[in-house]
């Protein structure tokens, strides 16, 4: 059964609760200013990223390093909020190959094909929530490229930037407030199913 493709921009949060407390948590390679956000916001998250999604932006960050490239894809999850708040949950990733250099990674109308052509594969409706790419080497920042592709592409409230590191092993997450990035509070959930030690 193909996708249902849900508008790029458009998307009203569904109510739905968060993952429970005790399915989330900090990323392996968080920062040090991440993991202090991650503890200061635990208990209201605005972004929860589902683990194997997490182990392919992983996986993806270390194949691309192995070709001296940087890496990137979409996304793919919902908007909900509970109670009164607004978080964002991804679900999965999509990719594809785009010129690519160590130095930069840039959207193609041609690589925006190959992505649509992946999500048509997916078996859920999805939103795009936001995009992952890879700095080899160079930290975590959001350069005035990743800037101006998160103000153009990326600018929803639900909408979060996650950057890797693959050779220093650190992420960081983004998300842009009145042109101005920060750091975005994330977590990573499991499903029961994919925890057989748990619950
Ligand atoms: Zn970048």
């Amino acid at each position: 059964m193909p996708a249902k493709i849900t508008s790029w921009k458009d998307s009203s949060p569904r109510e739905s609760p968060p993952p429970p407390e005790g399915r989330i948590s900090n990323h392996s390679w968080f920062t040090d200013r991440m993991k202090d956000s991650y503890r200061k916001n635990r208990a209201r998250l605005p972004l929860y990223v589902q683990r194997t999604a997490e182990e392919k932006m992983r996986n993806h960050a270390m194949a691309g390093l192995s070709r001296s490239e940087e890496v990137m894809g979409l996304m793919l999850g919902g908007s909900f909020v509970w109670e009164g708040r607004g978080f964002a949950i991804v679900r999965d990733v999509v990719t594809t190959e785009l010129e690519a250099s160590l130095s930069r990674v840039r959207f193609h109308e041609e690589g925006f094909e190959g992505l649509f052509e992946s999500l048509d594969d997916l078996d859920f409706d999805y939103t795009i929530v936001g995009w992952y790419h890879s700095h080899p080497g160079i930290g975590c920042f959001m350069s005035e490229t990743d800037v101006r592709t998160q103000d153009a592409a990326f600018n929803m409230p639900h909408h979060s930037a996650i950057v890797l590191d693959p050779v220093r092993r650190e992420l960081e997450a983004y998300r842009l407030r009145e042109g101005k990035v920060e750091l975005r509070p994330m977590g990573v959930y499991w499903d029961l199913h994919q925890d057989p030690y748990r619950g």
